[in-house]
Order: C-alpha cells, then sequence, then structure tokens
C-alpha cells in the first residue's frame, strides 16, 4: 500500500503545484477566505467527494466513504494568509497587494487536496470515512478552530481521530518532524496599563513617574520566569511593547505595554498569568502608582496524542525509509490545532520544505518565505497513508474486541 501511495502522490504533484500556486496568487485574510473556499469545494465536488459548506463561517469539510466502516478519520488544513506585502519575486506572486500566504497554508490545503486525489483513487482500499476539513483563521485569534467546533466539524460523521501537518524550512525537503506530548506553546497577550500621576520633569518628588514604575515591572516580571516557575518547565514571557510620554520634561500619567505569555503546561499557564497581574500590580503599588492588567487568551498548548503521533512516525518511516521521520523538539509557536486535540485523539507534524539551492531558507511569516514544492509529494502520501493506516487499525482491534462480545 505504502508503494501505491507514493507513485500516486508523485503522480498528482504537478496537479498540487497547480493549486498550490492559484491559491498562492490569491490570498485571503482570516474568515475572508471565499474563493478559497470555492477553489477546494470545486476540486473536491470534481473528486465525487460530499462537500459541507458554512462550516466556521468560511470554512469547510469534504466527506469520503471508503469502502469499510471503521470509524472517522479526520484530516485538517487551514486556508488563511497574512497581511505582509510579498518579496519573493515568484512569478505566482499574490495578486493581492499586502496579503501573502507567508506561512504556507496555501500548501497546506493543496497537499491535503493531493490526500484527497490518493485517498479517491485507493477508495475500496480506505476501511473506513475521511473528513478532509478545511478550517479559516488559523492566524488571527481566537482562531477558526473553536468556530468549526461549534459548528460540529467534528461531528455529523463524527471524528475519531484528527491529524494536521505544517510546512517548515526549518528542516529540509524529505524530512518530517514528530514529537508526542507538547509539540507547541499556549500564547496568551498581556496588556499592562501602569498608573502614575504626571507632573514636571524637574519636580518628580510631586509626582508619581510610571516610566520608572515600568522600568522596574518589566524587569520584575521576568522573575516570574526566572524565580517563582520550575526551572524544567519551558516559558518565556515577551514584553513586546511600551508606549508612554510625549517630551524630555514632562513625566506622564500612565505607560501602556504588552506582551506575550508562552508555556507548554495549561496548569503553568494559569498560574503563571496570576503571578504576572500580582507581581505587576505590588510593584506599581510599592512605588505609589497602580496597574491594571488584561489578558486576552490565546490558543492553548498543542499536545500530540502518544498513539497517533507513533502511528504518524511509522507512516512515515514506511513511505520515505527510517531517515526521513525525525523526533523533533517542541517549540513557543502557537497554532490553533490544538483546540481539536482537546476534543479528540491526535497528531500535528513538520513536514521539511527547505532547499538552499532553490533559496528557500526564510522563515514563515517574512516576506520573503518561499518553499520547495517537491516537498508535497511527502506532505499528500502522508496525509493519505496515516488516514488509512489509522482506519485499518481501527478497523482491526474493531474486530478483536467484536470477537469478545
Ligand atoms: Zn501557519
Amino acid at each position: 500500500m505504502t508503494d501505491k501511495i507514493l507513485s500516486l502522490s508523485k503522480k498528482i504533484l504537478p496537479d498540487v503545484v497547480k493549486i498550490r500556486r492559484a491559491l498562492h496568487q490569491q490570498p485571503e485574510l482570516a474568515f475572508e477566505e471565499v474563493a478559497t473556499g470555492k477553489l477546494i469545494a470545486s476540486e473536491l465536488s470534481r473528486l465525487g467527494i460530499r462537500v459541507q459548506r458554512g462550516i466556521g463561517k468560511t470554512g469547510l469539510a469534504g466527506i469520503l466513504n471508503g469502502g469499510g466502516k471503521s470509524g472517522v478519520v479526520g484530516l485538517r488544513a487551514d486556508m488563511d494568509a497574512l497581511p505582509i506585502l510579498e518579496e519573493t519575486g515568484l512569478s505566482f506572486a499574490s495578486r493581492n497587494k499586502g496579503v501573502m500566504h507567508a506561512c504556507g497554508h496555501d500548501s497546506h490545503m493543496a497537499m491535503l487536496l493531493g490526500a484527497a486525489k490518493i485517498l479517491s483513487a485507493l477508495k475500496d482500499d480506505v476501511p473506513g470515512t475521511v473528513k478532509f476539513i478545511f478550517q479559516p483563521s488559523e492566524e488571527k485569534n481566537p482562531g477558526g478552530a473553536p468556530a468549526m467546533i461549534d459548528d460540529g466539524a467534528l461531528e455529523e460523521p463524527s471524528v475519531d481521530a484528527i491529524f494536521g501537518q505544517h510546512i517548515t524550512t526549518d528542516l529540509p525537503t524529505g524530512k518530517l518532524g514528530f514529537r508526542a506530548g507538547p509539540l507547541m506553546a499556549s500564547a496568551d497577550e498581556i496588556y499592562i496599563t501602569v498608573l502614575g500621576r504626571g507632573g514636571h520633569g524637574a519636580k518628580p518628588h510631586n509626582a508619581v513617574d510610571p516610566i520608572v514604575i515600568s522600568a522596574q515591572l518589566i524587569m520584575e516580571l521576568q522573575t516570574v520566569i526566572s524565580r517563582m516557575k520550575d526551572p524544567l518547565e519551558p516559558s518565556v514571557l515577551t514584553i513586546g511593547s511600551i508606549h508612554g510620554g510625549t517630551a524630555t520634561n514632562i513625566i506622564p500619567d500612565y505607560v501602556k505595554l504588552s506582551g506575550t505569555l508562552r508555556t507548554m503546561n495549561e496548569e503553568w499557564r494559569k498560574k503563571a498569568l496570576i503571578l504576572i497581574e500580582k507581581t505587576a500590580v505590588q510593584c506599581a503599588r510599592g512605588f505609589g502608582g497602580d496597574c491594571k492588567v488584561e489578558v486576552s487568551h490565546g490558543y492553548p498548548v498543542l499536545v500530540n496524542s502518544e498513539s497517533e503521533t507513533n502511528l504518524a512516525f511509522e507512516a512515515a518511516s514506511a513511505l520515505f525509509g527510517r531517515n526521513a521521520a525525525k523526533v523533533v523538539q517542541p517549540q513557543m509557536g502557537a497554532e490553533d490545532f490544538a483546540y481539536y486535540l482537546q476534543k479528540v485523539p491526535g497528531s500535528f507534524w513538520w513536514i521539511g520544505a527547505a532547499n538552499k539551492a532553490m533559496g528557500a531558507t526564510a522563515s514563515i511569516h517574512s516576506a520573503r518565505f518561499k518553499i520547495d514544492e517537491a516537498a508535497f509529494v511527502y506532505g499528500a502520501a502522508q496525509l493519505a497513508s496515516v488516514a488509512i493506516e489509522y482506519l485499518r487499525r481501527k478497523d482491526a482491534s474493531g474486530r478483536k474486541s467484536g470477537l469478545r462480545h
């Protein structure tokens, strides 16, 4: 079966590239993926796959019923682009000025359609149902995944496990990265207003200086990470913006700070947010000022389940050889695929697409982000193979437990 899947994936590469380039030329921002959805729906319909539209606003799903009835496996791709002015110089660069598929979601959709093509060709060998989930707004809080789940993306038919992938230039083409357990971080936005009392820059004793408080507060907040956290727990707090004051000789009334907290553990995440607020408020009050802390909750920690990750790792090894599949370190980026994994087991992995000779080395979210399209052979085959293998194992375990009754 792996040979069949791989040779089909090689055969359809030109189609996958064509779809990817079409999507790359017409990038759309979060929850605006209308033309994108239309293109996907028409590709799925052409394969005879039933399409459910209007899930999670601009999202959609395709349902392929295979030759057996052993369960339902979900495969997910994200659809949205970023507000970036493309600087790749590619012949198929964005025609929507200021919007760019700089996170590779065009390739995710194309590879998922490639997998749909492979699985359609092998329909009789698919021992269950495959649900192709195309999700909008991965890039923007609160994410498209919760809207998809609320609209029943994991129901009718009810999804037993879900798999997804992300292209990356951190790995060369031909390598895939896997990890069981936490793979990506939670990401919360923190907004702090430091309140002082304005006055003349030459008379600080008559004022409460929120700039000096902010300087102290920024350093003290780092002690939440360095002194209040278990050192074996990965976590980062970055204050990314600070705004205050208007002139050299005026003490302002307030200063605004904002930052991001990343964690790999939901328990520590909750605790850290409390400690951040407490530390900030105590620091400001210690100087006679005050402080308001607001948190905009982002995506949770992405936790891959063990057996589904092993299955995906083994599928890659069987398809592309033992050296292709690698166990990778977690990273502090965030991904709303985490929400699906809170509902059903599954796994999310990296597809390498770096190629120095082609100049495909810039990271995701860069205006010069490029990928080696040869990577699509791996991505499409991997998704198709994981779907069949998951359903096959479910079928086998169902039969086994059936015997016991
Ligand atoms: Zn992305």
